[in-house]
């Protein structure tokens, strides 16, 4: 059995566009995430305390990286898979990130056991077979505390040499268990 652990901003949500779409509607300030070539977006926007008070709606408005029925070729093999989502929390005083993140899987991904979620800003400490994830330095001090797990980099806009979701997933599905 592998256990495969998914990062969920910017791999299972694709949350930067509609962040910088939300911040653009209320700033004036567009910003194309085809310009984000780095994954410090305090770099890109004038008023980063905005932009972190707008992460709850972001997240509300996010649509998903890839269809559920990709991701659901990985959930649904629990034979030879065991899928958990490690995510940050971000403290937030008015909103509880977790349970809009919870929210979230449950509706556009209904065949993922939301108990299986990690809420955590210390990933290199969970133990998997596999991670991906759109951070290089979060999978690089993985692997280091990791060395038998194997990490995968999620292509965007600041990841160039990332590969697509859909392309990983099916990395993993061949994978021996
Ligand atoms: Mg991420």
């Amino acid at each position: 059995m592998k256990t495969i652990l998914f990062d969920m901003d910017g791999v299972l949500v694709d949350l930067i566009p509609t962040w910088l779409h939300v911040y653009g509607l209320e700033t004036g300030e567009f910003v194309h995430p085809d310009r984000i070539d780095s994954y410090a977006l305090q770099k890109h926007v004038s008023d980063y305390a905005k932009l972190v008070t707008l992460l709850p709606q972001a997240l509300l408005e996010a649509p998903p990286m890839i269809d559920s029925s990709e991701f659901n070729d990985l959930v649904l093999h629990n034979d030879k898979f065991d899928v958990y989502i490690v995510t940050h929390a971000f403290e937030n005083r008015q909103y509880s990130i977790p349970n809009i993140k919870i929210d979230w899987m449950r509706h556009y991904f209904p065949n993922f056991d939301v108990n299986n979620m990690i809420f955590t800003s210390q990933k290199h400490l969970i133990n998997g077979d596999v991670l991906v994830e759109d951070s290089e330095k979060v999978l690089e001090k993985w692997e280091a505390n990791n060395p038998e797990g194997e990490g995968f980099l999620v292509h965007a806009p600041y990841n160039p040499n990332g590969q697509s979701l859909w392309s990983i997933i099916r990395i993993i599905m061949g994978m021996q268990s």
